[in-house]
């Protein structure tokens, strides 16, 4: 990859500290908006090895916004399910909702540094919008009321750059964090995992594997997952005396997964590609926002891998502040606009916390008394169905703001569902022509327009398009829609307001959009 000579200018809207999946997501994501950013990256090129894997249906929702879903989706595995095994027996069969006609499937499987190099690909599609520096690595940064200086070095020296805005995109060991004096705070689990990548050709459905206990590693656990260009990702955990230096070389790694392969009847000829070792943690920063910097994906938390919401979660900050910093930056709104970034995405947070915490103490238990909890568990899972969703592994899932800043509030209409009530991720739904509900999203604000015309009048709502809201019919054929939206007896017309991240931020009976012009005008977000 070439690098660019250090021509940055003097002073710049948005600066970009980290080019990793996070930061280049961001960059294409304000360059939709209309927004300029600049990425500055120490590596030279993608990342290597073996990180993420598992992009969830959200995640595909937020690089569609980009243009970045259609490579995704073809080198990708999708997938829709896994297994459980305790010893040699077969305790859990889940699958996540899914359907026929989904835009995207729950899960697809692919490497770290494709989902970069797409999201590269789609800032890059924005021309000067978006320009990415690698090998120019940020080193200070000195935040005032009014801009952040930045020294950013490259082999061709130091330069100082002015920016409105600092997002610090540059994962866990975040120097922009280290500068303001921040600290993660939280807890690390003892438990570690030797991760290894190797590359054999298999006829396996694509699905999420977990032994527990297995003949070929008695004690330990293990989980596969299939990745593209015929690469298995094998984790497993290792003894609490054993040294994690010895546990990752060669010799002792290649004998371990030779016996599982042969264990699960895996005889293809096989090379390994990578080795390392991880270690769950749970830690987070308490406020994602400090005056004009700001923090997204592991720069501001860590989350276990187990359940998968690492990368994921990363990518929804980066959905929920794209178009937050551009409204501010194009004076649109207040600057208190980003307040709401941070409580929404610390409290997304503490919920994937808590769910990776359960996951991982299910992986690896941390003590003696939770070890016995999960053998009784899994020994009754062998014969018992009511005990298998103990073994769920509750796979990573958009999470609810119902307690946002930004959500307006509810009257009393009787609706049918909370699936789509204020704070919620909007539902999913087919639309005529093959097309999803979903398509709409990701750009500006989006108003469903339930009615019972097929082609309504909506000149008497212009005002509210003339705040950048895009108007989107939704008629009675499309009846998923009708009924995820909670329509049906009692509210038969109804407006739903969705932010430019797909989340609903207020919905009203009726179509005047009197109590909609309101609850606007209350909001704060278009002053
Ligand atoms: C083994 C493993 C498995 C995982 N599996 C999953 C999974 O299946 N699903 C999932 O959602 N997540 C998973 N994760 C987590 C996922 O890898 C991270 O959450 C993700 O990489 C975070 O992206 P990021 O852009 O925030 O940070 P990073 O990917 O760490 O990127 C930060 C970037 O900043 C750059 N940088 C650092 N310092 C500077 C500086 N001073 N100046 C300029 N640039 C700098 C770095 O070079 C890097 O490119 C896994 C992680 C591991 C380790």
């Amino acid at each position: 990859m070439s690098n660019s000579a250090n021509t940055l200018p003097d002073r710049v809207p948005v600066l970009i500290a980290g080019g990793g999946p996070v930061g280049l997501t961001l960059s294409a994501l304000l360059a939709r908006q209309g927004v300029a950013s600049h990425v500055i990256e120490a590596d030279a090129a993608y990342c290597t090895g073996s990180r993420a894997i598992c992009m969830s249906r959200r995640s595909q929702e937020i690089l569609g916004w980009i243009g970045a879903d259609a490579a995704l989706v073809v080198k990708g595995l999708s997938w829709v399910g896994g297994r459980s095994y305790y010893r040699d027996t077969e305790v859990l069969h889940f699958q996540m909702p899914s359907e026929p006609t989904q835009r995207f499937a729950p899960m697809v499987n692919i490497q770290q540094y494709f989902v970069e190099q797409y999201a590269h690909e789609a800032a890059l599609a924005c021309g000067a919008l978006s320009d990415v520096r690698w090998n120019h690595r940020v080193a200070a940064v000195r935040p005032d009321a009014d801009t952040v200086m930045v020294d950013v070095v490259s082999e061709t020296g130091t330069r100082q750059v002015c920016a409105d805005w600092v997002v610090a995109c540059d994962g866990g060991r975040s120097t922009v964090r280290e500068q303001l004096g921040l600290q993660l705070q939280g807890m690390q689990y003892d438990g570690k995992y030797v991760i290894v990548d190797i590359r054999q050709k298999t006829r396996r459905a694509v699905e999420r594997l977990a032994w527990f206990d297995p003949p070929s590693n008695p004690g330990s656990t293990i989980l596969m997952h299939r990745q593209p260009e015929d690469v298995w990702r094998i984790d497993y955990q290792i003894r609490d005396d054993e040294d994690p230096a010895e546990a990752v070389k060669p010799e002792n790694v290649l004998p371990r997964v030779q016996s599982h392969l042969a264990m699960i009847g895996e005889n293809a000829p096989w090379e390994v590609l990578w080795i390392s070792i991880y270690n769950a943690k749970c830690l987070t920063l308490a406020s994602y926002r400090q005056g004009r910097v700001l923090l997204a994906g592991d720069a501001a938390h860590l989350v276990p891998i187990f359940g998968v919401r690492g990368l994921n979660s990363g990518l929804d900050d980066a959905g929920n502040l794209a178009w937050k910093l551009a409204r501010v930056l194009e004076g649109r709104s207040d600057a208190g606009l980003l307040d709401s970034y941070s409580v929404e995405r610390v409290h997304a947070t503490h919920e994937n916390m808590a769910y990776g915490a359960k996951s991982t103490e299910f992986m690896a238990p941390p003590d003696f008394a939770y070890a016995l909890m999960r053998e009784a568990t899994l020994r009754l899972a062998r014969n018992d169905a009511s005990v298998r969703a103990l073994i769920n592994p509750r796979q990573s899932t958009p999470v609810s703001y119902a307690e946002s800043p930004l959500n307006m509030a509810e009257g009393t209409a009787p609706w049918t569902s909370d699936l789509a009530a204020p704070g919620q991720p909007a539902p999913e739904a087919t639309m005529p022509q093959g097309r999803h509900l979903t398509q709409s999203f990701g750009a500006g604000f989006v108003c469903l327009v339930f009615c019972s015309d097929d082609a309504p009048d909506l000149s008497p709502l212009a005002d509210l398009s003339a705040l950048g809201i895009t108007m989107q019919p939704v008629p009675p054929s499309c009846a998923q829609a009708w009924q995820r939206y909670g329509l049906g007896t009692g509210v038969d017309a109804a407006l739903v307001l969705v932010r430019p991240d797909g989340y609903v931020m207020g919905r009203w009976p009726g179509v005047d959009g009197v109590a909609m012009r309101k609850a606007i005008a209350d909001s704060g977000v278009w002053p």
